[in-house]
């Protein structure tokens, strides 16, 4: 991370659907204790809705680690059968919500609109949106990762305004690096968060751009977390596989962050 920027790390858990409530209890009973003497970053856990609770209990009053939500529905209630809305997650003290993970996109069909008004909603609603964004092998291969990159970006801030895209995470995630045990190069990690801020700069100025954060996700690891954070765009880290123990975690969380 840039050291003359203020942005904070960000070392983000993404549970996915991992964690019964009582498992839930064991991680936070064993992780907790790990972190206690951490500063300077946050700590985010999102766990599946189902243990959301338990989590919240157990972190009551954490200075250092709050929660997520790894989705949400765009409107406040009504007839949407399986979804869940921003103020069913506050009552559990939710923080921050994943929007547009990779596999809400490609396995449950979201597409850029969705995203976006989800992101919306998450704004108006005191939510801080984690706005996943990323491109797939494919993609990549037919040298469209930026191209790819401002689309997405340009869909999932349309509704933002400029007095509130500060509040707004980017997660860049490429979609070959999800799970697969394949990490970014730090040369191409680089290229795609600098591409982002410079999007970003774009859409609204270099000091919005500049307190935007910028996380990083794809088989990130406690053996490669400290490169990772050492590049001068990469404001964080988005874990998946690697959040679900606590030690692992612990030790990623623990990263260096100045
Ligand atoms: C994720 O789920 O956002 C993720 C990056 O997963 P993993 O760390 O397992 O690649």
């Amino acid at each position: 991370m840039n050291s003359i920027s203020n942005r904070k790390p960000v070392l983000a858990a993404n549970w996915k659907m991992y964690k019964t409530v009582s498992e839930t209890r064991d991680f936070l009973n064993a992780f907790l204790p790990l972190v206690n003497d951490l500063s300077g970053r946050d700590i985010i856990i999102a766990p599946p809705f189902t243990a959301l609770s338990a989590v919240g209990e157990l972190i009551e009053d954490n200075r250092l680690v709050s929660l997520a939500a790894q989705n949400m529905y765009f409107e406040q209630e009504g007839g949407f059968t399986g979804e869940i809305s921003s103020i069913m997650l506050k009552e559990f003290g939710v923080k921050w919500v994943i929007l547009g993970h990779s596999e809400r996109r490609h396995i449950f069909g979201e597409d850029d609109r969705l995203i976006a008004l989800k992101v919306k909603s998450a704004l108006e609603n005191d939510m801080i949106p984690i706005l996943c964004i990323g491109e797939k092998l494919e993609e990549r291969e037919s040298g469209l990762t930026h191209e790819i990159l401002e689309r997405q970006l340009s869909a999932g801030f349309s509704e933002v305004g400029s007095e509130e895209a500060y509040q707004v995470l980017v997660a860049y995630e490429p979609v070959w690096a999800i799970g697969t045990g394949k990490t970014a190069t730090p040369d191409q990690a680089q290229d795609a968060h600098f591409h982002i801020r410079s999007w970003l700069t774009s859409r609204f100025n270099s000091g919005i751009a500049g307190q935007i954060r910028i996380l990083y996700g794809g088989s990130v690891k406690p053996d490669n977390i400290n490169e990772l954070m050492s590049l001068s765009d990469v404001d964080g880290a988005l874990v998946g596989g690697a959040s679900l123990k606590p030690d692992s975690f612990a030790e990623i969380a623990s990263c260096r962050v100045e």
